[in-house]
């Protein structure tokens, strides 16, 4: 029930605390899945989807697409097809996942690819590549959605995908340091993050965070859920 120590992620974390903030900004923010335009996000050019799992698709540790936000995951398999939607988890398919049993379980359970990166987030870019093998796409064409800021939006943004964030839907069986870290991260960060970029970083800030080929005319968001 516990995830490892990911170095890589702390250190990233004070660079972006203290140099690089528009890591931490996700394009799009959403409650959960059932408020994205899929149809929008395909015609906006986007090839396929990449999902954190734990508290973005399923409940903390479990297996099953949560029932709350199905909907919205049966519509991105419809608009998509599952051969371009993939799971991209610190948990299933990570370093901490002795021989990716975990993630080839999960493949069959919810008939998608989980990526075995088999480190993680924020690295595993090329792993993502490899995962939708020989399509010649680039990172820039994907969505990568997930709840997390520091890890999930922060992964997406560093290799050029549009970010999509969403807000955790289960905190009953999160472990305490993420519960707390996500808290701190949604309630002070962003906030903070959001007012830099409109009253201290103009430029260069706001056109890194509000640009991306993908939001290109598209209402990506919707009002209502998808039920
Ligand atoms: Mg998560």
């Amino acid at each position: 029930m516990s995830q490892s120590w990911n170095g890589t992620a702390v250190r990233l974390a004070f660079d972006v605390m203290f140099k690089r903030q528009w890591l931490a900004i996700p394009h799009v923010t959403v409650t959960d899945i059932r408020y994205i335009n899929f149809c929008e996000l395909k015609k906006a050019g986007c090839r396929a989807v990449v999902y954190d799992k734990d508290n973005c698709i399923t409940n903390p540790y479990e297996d099953h697409i949560s029932l709350r936000v199905k909907p919205g995951w049966d519509e991105c398999l419809r608009v998509f097809g599952r051969e371009n939607v993939l799971i991209m988890s610190n948990s299933a398919g990570s370093s901490d996942d002795k021989d990716f049993e975990k993630a080839r379980h999960l493949d069959n359970v919810l008939g998608v690819q989980v990526v075995k990166h088999g480190g993680k987030k924020p690295g595993g870019h090329d792993a993502i590549l490899q995962a939708l093998g020989g399509k010649d796409v680039k990172l820039e064409e994907l969505a990568f959605v997930g709840d997390r800021l520091l890890t999930d939006v922060v992964f997406g943004n560093l290799g050029g995908m549009l970010t999509i964030h969403t807000q955790p839907f289960s905190l009953k069986r999160d472990n305490r340091v993420a519960k707390s870290v996500r808290t701190m991260e949604n309630a002070l960060m962003l906030p903070f993050f959001r007012w830099l970029r409109h009253n201290r970083y103009r430029g260069a800030l706001n056109e890194r965070v509000q640009t991306h080929p993908l939001l290109s005319g598209a209402g990506l968001t919707r009002t209502e859920p998808l039920e």
